[in-house]
């Protein structure tokens, strides 16, 4: 079981290499062909199992395919959101990520915690946000959502202990308007209690449920 059995493509799979990611974790191997065959996913998956990897690998593969081509933008428009909790000290996993695995992301994938609003005027293609943070670029009309085609919530389940349930309704809300193509969505949990199986069926169509 390799990462060139997974249909990355090779310019991904050369960094997979690169970055001594010898095989695909179990997350990895069952969530990225459902992710690249379009279908929303539940996942449930702790910290430690190399989900990260499992949600931005997709999204690093289409920027790679597209041979580092910047799509065409539209003002304040965003296409991939990754939401994530803070985190302290250090680079999100999220950013760290693409950082390693997309060459040139520095000019996609943006940190909605950094000073982004330039960036953000003009459009960009993946942004990773906090639900605090985002609800607030949401308020000042900086930031839209009407765009949205794939859209990643990681630790669903820290998220809503941490009470950003309305943020994210709030967030979520705002895509749910005539989308050009259907916006795929995958929720990332360590546990699946009722609050989160809620949130699934009202954020996810015909989903796909994985539990590692
Ligand atoms: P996560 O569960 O996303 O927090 O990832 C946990 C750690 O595992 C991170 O430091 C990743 O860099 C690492 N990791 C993820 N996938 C792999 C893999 N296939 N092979 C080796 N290390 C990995």
């Amino acid at each position: 079981n390799t990462f060139a059995e997974i249909d990355l493509g090779e310019a991904l799979n050369q960094n997979i290499r690169r970055c001594k990611y010898v095989k695909p974790t179990p997350v990895q191997r069952n969530a990225i062909p459902i992710i690249l065959a379009g279908r929303d996913l539940m996942a449930c998956a702790q910290t430690g199992s190399g989900k990260t990897a499992a949600f931005c690998f997709p999204i690093i593969s289409g920027i790679m395919r597209e041979q580092y081509v910047q799509r065409p933008r539209g003002p304040r428009t965003v296409y991939h959101l990754l939401l994530s909790l803070p985190y302290k000290g250090t680079l999100m996993p999220e950013i760290a990520m693409s950082r390693w695995f997309a060459y040139y992301s520095e000019n996609l994938v943006f940190d909605a915690d950094f000073h982004v609003l330039r960036e953000l005027e003009r459009g960009v293609d993946v942004l990773v946000a906090t639900p605090g943070r985002l609800v607030d670029l949401l308020e000042r009309a900086r930031v839209s959502l009407q765009m949205i085609r794939y859209l990643a919530l990681d630790e669903a389940d820290r998220m809503l202990d941490m009470g950003f349930e309305p943020q994210i309704r709030k967030i979520v809300e705002q895509m749910d308007m005539p989308p050009p193509g259907r916006r795929q969505t995958m929720l990332f949990s360590a546990t699946f209690p009722k609050e989160i199986q809620r949130l699934a069926s009202d954020f996810l169509s015909n989903y796909i449920f994985l539990a590692v």
